[in-house]
């Protein structure tokens, strides 16, 4: 089968990479010559919304994916009169736009902050009259890693963040003052069959995420269950296919749904060495229709990312359980160019061994 994917970024290699052993073909489309999928598969290189390229792209394709969720609605409607888009149309919907994205969580009666719509300056006053202080204001479309994002903590903020992202649509959401931040991997396969990964646990900095342990520490089986519950009611109620990955705030036993992702995440790469099914796999066999492959944890597992710089090689390779992937990307502030995934059989030697590497790499 031949898989086309929409980016041809690290999420777009790391699939390859997991399907080739699978028999499967790729090809990429993605606006930069430099889009490190080009090294491992054939790169249409072009804007997501040039339908003549598309037109190439799609031929002799089985199925098409994509590696993030901001595939124009056009680009992905063109696609899907050729071949099979999956996961489907109404994911990258529901995921492209977080006031979309919160809406279809409550109707599932998944908890999230309390939110409110803010198009104008003027729906902001009554918002936070009604929200409180502190305060998220975040633009709906196209942030990530943070970006298009300030916290309100008094009424002082209001006017500069205001200032900062008023223009386009926007989203006032409470501030949840969170013990820490987990996210589930899930998976549902062709025939409605679902998987899920054990809890992630994830810490962030500047909005960018830095460290993922998994399972994540002292996580019993009632909020796991709860996790798979909720995730459940995503991948049904879209009619999903492949892996969708869902980031939570715990608050004791409870968890508030922030944001989901209809694709790979950066918090599941550890799969990769740390669970019997990698979640790259397991996206292809969902979307390829193949029967799902196993979701349970190899011992225990912690992914860094590397961000902006490239560690010595050698440092990385000499610690025992380190996995070094580095994305073939022009290191820059900032910027995402690979990750360190440590396995261990157990959480203390995975924690030894994360120490190791820190002294080794600084
Ligand atoms: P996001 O782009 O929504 O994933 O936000 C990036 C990071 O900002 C999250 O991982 C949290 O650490 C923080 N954050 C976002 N929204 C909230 C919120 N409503 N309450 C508290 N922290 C938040």
């Amino acid at each position: 089968m031949r898989v086309g994917i929409l980016g041809g970024g690290q999420l777009g290699r790391m699939l390859a990479l997991a399907g080739y052993p699978l028999g499967l073909r790729f090809r990429f489309l993605d606006p930069s010559p430099d889009a490190s999928g080009g090294q491992l598969a054939g790169l249409v290189i072009a804007a997501y919304d040039d339908a003549a390229a598309i037109d190439r792209f799609v031929e002799g394709l089985d199925v098409a994916t994509y590696e993030f969720e901001n595939v124009p609605a056009e680009t992905a409607e063109h696609l899907g009169r050729h071949v099979p888009v999956l996961p489907p149309r109404e994911a990258l919907d529901t995921a492209q736009d977080r006031l979309v994205e919160k809406e279809c969580f409550r109707a599932l009666d998944i908890p999230t902050a309390p939110f409110a719509a803010i198009d104008e300056r003027s729906d902001l006053d009554p918002a936070i009259e009604r929200i409180g202080l502190p305060a998220v204001l975040k633009t709906r479309r196209l942030g990530y890693d943070g970006k298009g994002q300030r916290v309100l903590q008094d009424l002082d903020d209001v006017q500069r963040a205001w200032s900062d992202l008023g223009g386009v649509p926007l989203i006032l959401e409470g501030f949840i003052d969170f013990d820490r931040e987990v996210s589930i991997i899930a998976v549902r396969g062709r025939d409605g069959r679902v998987a899920f990964y054990p809890l992630i646990e994830n810490q962030h900095r500047q909005g960018i995420l830095r460290l993922s342990t998994a399972p994540a520490p002292g996580t019993d089986e009632r909020l796991q269950a709860l996790a798979e519950r909720h995730a459940a009611r995503v991948l049904d109620a879209l009619d999903y296919v492949g892996i969708l990955a869902i980031e939570f705030f715990q608050t004791g036993d409870r968890l508030v749904a922030n944001e989901m992702a209809p694709r790979v995440h950066n918090s599941g790469h550890w799969t990769i060495e740390g669970a019997e099914t990698s979640q790259f796999e397991n996206h292809l066999r969902a979307i390829c229709g193949f029967p799902l492959g196993s979701t349970a944890p190899r011992g225990h597992s912690i992914m860094f990312n590397l961000i902006g710089a490239a560690p010595d090689v050698n440092a990385v390779l000499a610690i025992r359980g380190a996995h070094l992937h580095l994305y073939a990307k022009e290191p820059r502030p900032g910027r995402k160019i690979g990750h360190i995934t440590i396995r261990a059989d157990d959480a203390e030697t995975a924690a030894e061994r994360l120490e190791q590497l820190r002294q080794a790499i600084g």
